[in-house]
């Protein structure tokens, strides 16, 4: 969906939900305007190649590749053929080993680097996310009807910013409007996968390399977090039982 909705931060937090009930996931990061999980997993490192294929960065048990490897802090004007290059060689050329789940985190919009993926690997799904406002649903929902028209699974859509809780008077404020994206869901025709609150520890602790996730599996963010990853994890098993071929 749109810029700012959170589509790195739910990336990193589903990333390491889904490894901590024991599964091996991988963390892309494609987003070429700003690519920003190194930063939220606190990676300074840069990868290494071995001259014939790429070490992927390990931290909190992820592997993790990041076009941010690739520009640092210059800007990089990325032509079509050149992105589709880019993205081919983190997908094949990176020594990912055997994952369970790559997360792959996408830029804003319906620009170059979606269409390449899709086109590229057999992408099990995508996950929309979005905030509740008119302006973020409305680019959400083209994202969507552009991967449904590339015949790939939207596996759900994710509220995110859906509301504040005041931490003194325990009172919820829709900042952002309410209940816009449960609303798209059904129109759309997907699931709908869950809420998540403006919590302002959520950016502190991203902002320092140490999502809340890695500290503690027991609070509520984290518990939100996973239950949004038990629902994925169960619809991409689904999905791979369905990709199965018929043995007549
Ligand atoms: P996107 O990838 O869609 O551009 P980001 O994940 O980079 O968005 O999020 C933008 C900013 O908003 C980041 O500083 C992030 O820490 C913050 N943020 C995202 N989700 C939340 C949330 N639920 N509560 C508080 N801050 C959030």
């Amino acid at each position: 969906g749109k810029g700012g909705v959170g589509k790195s931060t739910m990336s990193v937090y589903l990333a390491l939900a889904l490894n901590s009930t024991g599964a091996k996931v991988g963390i892309l990061d494609a987003d070429i305007y700003g690519p920003s999980v190194p930063t939220m997993m606190g990676v300074n490192e840069k990868p290494v190649s071995d001259g014939k294929m790429i070490q992927p960065i390990h931290k909190y048990d992820l592997k993790l590749m990041s076009m941010g490897f690739i520009s640092g802090d210059k800007p990089v004007i990325w032509r079509g053929p050149m992105l589709a290059g880019a993205i081919r060689q983190f997908v094949y050329d990176v020594k990912w080993g055997d994952l369970d789940y790559l997360v792959v985190d996408l830029p804003p919009g319906t620009g170059d680097a979606s269409l390449s993926l899709a086109q590229m690997i057999p992408l099990t799904g995508v996950v929309i996310v979005t905030t509740p406002q008119d302006a973020a649903l409305g680019t959400a929902t083209k994202a969507l009807h552009m991967f449904k028209n590339l015949n790939v699974k939207i596996l759900g859509l994710i509220e995110n910013m859906s509301y504040f809780e005041c931490p003194t008077c325990k009172t919820e404020t829709h900042i952002f409007s309410h209940g816009g994206g449960k609303n798209a869901s059904q129109k759309e025709g997907v699931e709908f996968l869950g809420s998540i609150p403006i919590d302002t520890e959520i950016r502190t602790s991203m902002d320092i390399g140490k999502p809340l996730i890695t500290q503690n599996l027991e609070s509520e963010v984290s518990i939100q977090f996973i239950d949004i990853a038990k629902k994925l994890a169960g619809k991409i098993s689904i999905e791979a039982f369905r990709a199965l071929p018929v043995i007549e």
